[in-house]
């Protein structure tokens, strides 16, 4: 064994902002670590976890100032030499501590020991079976021991715990078969898998034309681990079969894979089309996981038992060895951005990970975003496209209705005249249908009749959310419930009124009009146990439901041959949204959900009712013409000088007091106005600098106050970015942070 180095550089596990300090340990004779090992250290006069960052020959500091590392935590480096990399390329690009970075590269359940690998003990026959007799009449007066010594003779291994379902108390005959040298006794272990039932692995499809075409330039590429994709396929194209293919290739290569999903909501779909391919060697990561599950299914990913790896955004992180392809699905999907400290952009991982470890990159998508394609058309990824649907499916037809006309008709409903019927089509023909409408409970605000006021939350300054089933008023930004009361707290008249609609009450409506239909409602009330969506989305497959109505949720991915009609009840209330991406969300949520309609041999139906048919957004949805959106949105960004042709920075403080924090916003616009006085060359970069209440003015309590830069994409930003930083990281009387391109500007 080689002579191990005597010191190792540690980063300890505080997330404080001075410990990005590496500290330095003794490693104590015939103590093995590794870079990426966990252990467990003294720090002043506590114990706590670490990670090696490297391992050194000698130490400036005096022999006495240094301590010894107490012990690892794994005999094994949990976090592979290239996710040290990345935790490192986050902390700078985030502006967080690296300890905290490092974080996401295992399990959190893992930090402080609070799950553990479980064991069992198996039982084997230890002799040739040819002496089987022979051990059966040395037992001959134990009808137990000769009971045991049958069930091993297949030679397998097995659980003690199953032996106990077929003989009474095993264990003692077991320990006297063992001490007889006939039976071995280990201790295994096992894998809490979260996906079970595994069914025999599934035949190849004849690839279409187009994926043949595509997989001609993808396979290549994923040999010699280079490939940077971005396949636009339109919904039904399969884009599945391709990062199939893609993904099998890498395996044969002897490399490992990591596929990307958005939602929660697609992961058995996606997870039965993959195990049903790659059988035990594909693994699940996602956070409804049980820490358990979670932990077993991230340490076969590490000891390498499975090499594919499924999941949501944060298997990103997964520590999967010699990774030689990563596929995003749905890769326009506002859910691979982490708004959680530390804050990251799976895609912006994935090509990190891509350029580090010379793995593949496949992004997908029916509607990609404004950002990916605009990269795919300066070069930055090769353009893919299947344009067509599988065994030439068409597309849906889509009919638009104006709901302003339907109100001139006398209809005060929430359905068209238009949508009852083609529902009514439907149903009676067999089919099931799809309604969509982008927000959950039953009346997204309670009005009062008498005089005009509005019931907002306590604690936020947001309506609340009537929910009917409880009859309760829900905040969906603190989660906060209250009873509806009954009378205005403004002017107590007792004519309060839910005003819009959200899925139950769609639900309700629906329920109306076919009083006889089984239906699901999918949203994120009706899903929350762990396996919720799982049963509902069986009870739709199955056919015993439906009808399925439900959020954004339902939009994507999701594929049910008998869906042929999918009616969007309300398709304007995106739009409406305070953000530069509001257009671009409406197009894709319209289009993913409009592509879950006629996915098999009937053709499918789509009815998008709207208070804006002639709104040019709506019109490309309705068209399913991402091309023609595209080159819309691009010029309409590059016009109004957004992203990308711009950054967007945002220091949010938030603070108690609506002064505090507006105090604070102020300061800091004063400082960076400063810094641009100074600085007349970075300040030509900056398109403006804005201070103000932030559009939701208080959350949980606290006021929100921002200072809003608009910049030029320039490498000079990033100067800034660093003085911006250290802004932010200054000891301000209130909370502040910052954030580039964030997710939501709400
Ligand atoms: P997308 O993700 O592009 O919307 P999917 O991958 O869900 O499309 O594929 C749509 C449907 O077509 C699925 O039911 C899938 O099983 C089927 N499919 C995909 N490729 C083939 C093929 N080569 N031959 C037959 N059916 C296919
Ligand atoms: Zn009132
Ligand atoms: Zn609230």
């Amino acid at each position: 064994m080689p002579e191990g180095k005597p010191y190792a550089q540690v980063i300890v596990d505080i997330a404080s902002a001075n410990t990005d300090r590496v500290f330095t340990y003794r490693v104590p004779m015939g103590m093995i670590v590794q870079p990426g090992t966990r252990v467990l250290v003294p720090f002043g006069r506590q114990r706590l976890e670490g990670v090696v960052l490297s391992l050194v020959q000698t130490t400036d500091l005096p022999q006495e100032r240094v301590r010894d590392i107490l012990e690892p935590l794994e005999d094994y480096p949990a976090i592979l030499p290239p996710l040290v990399d990345l935790a490192r390329e986050i902390a700078r690009k985030s502006h967080c501590p690296l300890a905290l970075a490092l974080r996401l590269m295992i399990p959190s359940q893992m930090r402080s020991g609070r799950v553990r690998a479980k064991t069992q003990t198996v039982a084997r026959l230890a002799i040739d079976p040819k002496h089987l007799s022979a051990a059966l009449s040395a037992n001959s007066r134990s009808a137990k021991r000769r009971l045991l010594l049958t069930l091993l003779s297949d030679g397998l291994a097995h659980p003690v715990s199953e032996l106990r379902a077929l003989v009474r108390d095993p264990m003692p005959a077991l320990r006297v078969l063992e001490e007889a040298g006939s039976v071995t006794l280990q201790e295994e272990e096992v894998y809490r898998s979260p996906y079970q039932h595994t069914e025999p692995l599934g035949e190849d499809p004849v690839l279409t034309a187009a994926q043949q075409e595509v997989l001609g330039e993808i396979l290549p590429a994923v040999r010699s681990g280079s490939g940077r994709f971005l396949l636009h396929g339109i919904t039904g194209s399969g884009k599945t079969e391709v990062y199939i293919r893609a993904a099998r290739e890498c395996l044969v290569q002897g490399r490992g894979v990591i596929v990307l999903i958005p939602e929660i909501v697609l992961t058995p779909q996606m997870v039965s089309w993959f195990r049903g391919r790659f059988g035990e060697v594909a693994a699940v990561l996602h956070s409804r996981l049980s820490a358990g599950e979670r932990f077993d299914e991230w340490r076969r990913i590490r000891s390498g038992c499975a090499r594919l790896v499924i999941g949501a955004r944060s298997a990103v992180f997964a520590p999967v060895k010699d990774l030689g392809l990563i596929v995003i699905d749905e890769e326009h999907e506002p859910s691979y951005q982490s708004e959680n400290n530390p804050r990251y952009d799976a895609r912006e991982v994935a090509c990190f990970r891509a350029d580090n470890e010379r793995a593949s990159l496949l992004l997908g998508s029916a509607t990609p975003s404004i950002l990916s394609f605009a990269k795919a058309q300066r070069g930055d990824y090769m353009l893919l496209e299947m344009l067509s649907r599988v065994n030439d499916h068409q597309l849906a037809a889509v009919t638009l209705v104006d709901m302003r006309e339907e109100l001139r008709l006398g209809n005060r409903g929430m359905f068209s005249g238009l949508l009852v019927q083609r529902l009514k089509a439907c149903l009676d023909a067999g089919g099931q249908a799809m309604l969509f409408i982008n927000r959950r409970g039953y009346a997204p605000s309670v009005m009062c009749r008498k005089c005009g006021e509005v019931l907002t939350c306590s604690q936020c300054d947001v309506k609340m959310t009537f929910h009917q089933a409880d009859r309760h008023m829900h905040c969906h930004y603190c989660g906060q419930s209250v009873l509806l009361p009954t009378a205005c707290p403004a002017c107590g008249s007792a004519y309060l009124r839910p005003v819009g609609a959200g899925t139950q009450k769609v639900e309700e409506e629906f329920l109306k009009l076919f009083p006889q239909v089984p239906l699901i409602r999918l949203d994120s009330d009706t899903t929350t146990g762990k396996d919720a969506h799982e049963r509902l989305l069986n009870r739709f497959r199955s056919g015993q439901a439906r009808v399925m109505i439900g959020t954004q949720m339902i939009a994507k991915g999701l594929d049910f041959p008998q869906v042929t009609l999918v009616g969007v009840v309300l398709a304007d209330l995106t739009l409406n949204l305070p953000d530069y991406r509001a257009q671009e969300r409406t197009f894709q949520l319209l289009t993913q959900v409009a592509g879950r309609a006629g996915r098999a041999f009937m053709p499918g139906e789509v009815i998008i009712q709207t208070y804006k048919p002639e709104h040019e957004v709506i019109q490309a949805a309705a068209a399913q013409d991402f091309r023609g959106f595209f080159n819309q949105e691009f010029a309409r960004r590059r016009q109004l000088l957004y992203p990308p042709f711009t950054v967007i920075a945002r220091l949010l403080c938030e603070a108690r007091q609506e002064e505090q924090s507006r105090a604070v916003s102020r300061q800091l616009q004063q400082r960076i106005a400063q810094k641009l006085l100074k600085q007349p060359l970075l300040k030509r970069r900056v398109l403006f600098v804005r201070e103000d209440a932030a559009p939701i003015k208080r959350i949980m309590g606290q006021y929100r106050s921002q200072v809003l830069l608009k910049l030029l994409e320039h490498r000079d930003s990033e100067e800034l970015f660093a003085f911006l930083n250290e802004l932010v990281q200054e000891p301000w009387p209130c909370k502040v942070s910052l954030e580039i391109n964030p997710g939501s500007l709400a």
